[in-house]
């Protein structure tokens, strides 16, 4: 009788402590969904980027009809530019009609800002960058729970990313890599998520840009990266 009861009141801790355990955030996970589009998520927040595109538009990485489905409830998207591979208007519409949420893009740029007020721990910072055959090109600095997260679309050059400092992961195609390196720019991550085209190109980054040892090509899609956060 009195170890029934002591083992209930174990178990019933031990729910306890896993529960609080899993409700409090202790990590920001990203989940890598094809081309430029990634799932972020800190198990309260959930926020797309550059997804959801047109599949296998340009050419690009597809996606299965199910991946549309998944999509959370009241998200966050957030995108580069409206290129195919980037950017589906009918995709979008979809979604949003199906499960709320707001999207960002060029359109809409001043009200990011607004994101601060209603996303706990997190702000975004807006950068005009170039890119080729689209006048509207936009890269973000996401500091959600003290990380600093650049999402750097489609833009060609390095410039921009290399004048931020302490990024703790840059997502960036493998040419911002190239064209640093050419140019001799110094970009401060700590960890580099190389996206879009990666399977084909990364072993020539990787040759070419040597001194980076922390390059995470992200190819498979569903792939996920974790980073953890400090527990207080
Ligand atoms: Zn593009």
């Amino acid at each position: 009788m009195k170890r029934t009861f002591l083992g209930t009141i174990f178990t019933l801790t031990f729910c306890l402590f896993t529960t609080i355990g899993f409700s409090q955030s202790k990590e920001i996970k990203i989940e890598f969904l094809g081309n430029c589009g990634l799932y972020l998520t800190d198990g309260t927040t959930n926020i797309y980027t550059d997804f959801p595109y047109k599949s296998g538009g340009h050419g690009y990485m597809e996606f299965d009809e199910s991946e549309l489905d998944s999509i959370k409830e009241n998200s966050i998207f957030i995108f580069t530019h409206k290129h195919s591979d980037h950017y589906s208007d009918k995709n979008i519409k979809k979604v949003i009609k199906e499960k709320g949420g707001k999207k960002y893009g060029s359109w809409n740029i001043e009200e990011l800002k607004n994101l601060e007020k209603s996303v706990p721990n997190f702000s975004i910072q807006v950068f005009k960058t170039k890119h080729k055959w689209s006048s509207k090109h936009y890269s973000y600095l996401i500091t959600w729970h003290n990380k600093k997260i650049f999402l750097s679309g489609d833009t060609e050059s390095a410039e921009t990313i290399g004048t931020i400092k302490n990024i703790d992961w840059a997502f960036v195609p493998y040419w911002i890599l190239l064209d640093a390196k050419e140019n001799d720019i110094k970009i401060d991550s700590k960890m580099f998520g190389v996206y879009h085209l990666a399977t084909v190109q990364i072993p020539s980054a990787k040759e070419n840009y040597e001194e980076i040892e922390n390059i995470k090509p992200i190819i498979i899609q569903g792939e996920i990266i974790t980073i953890e956060l400090k527990t207080e």
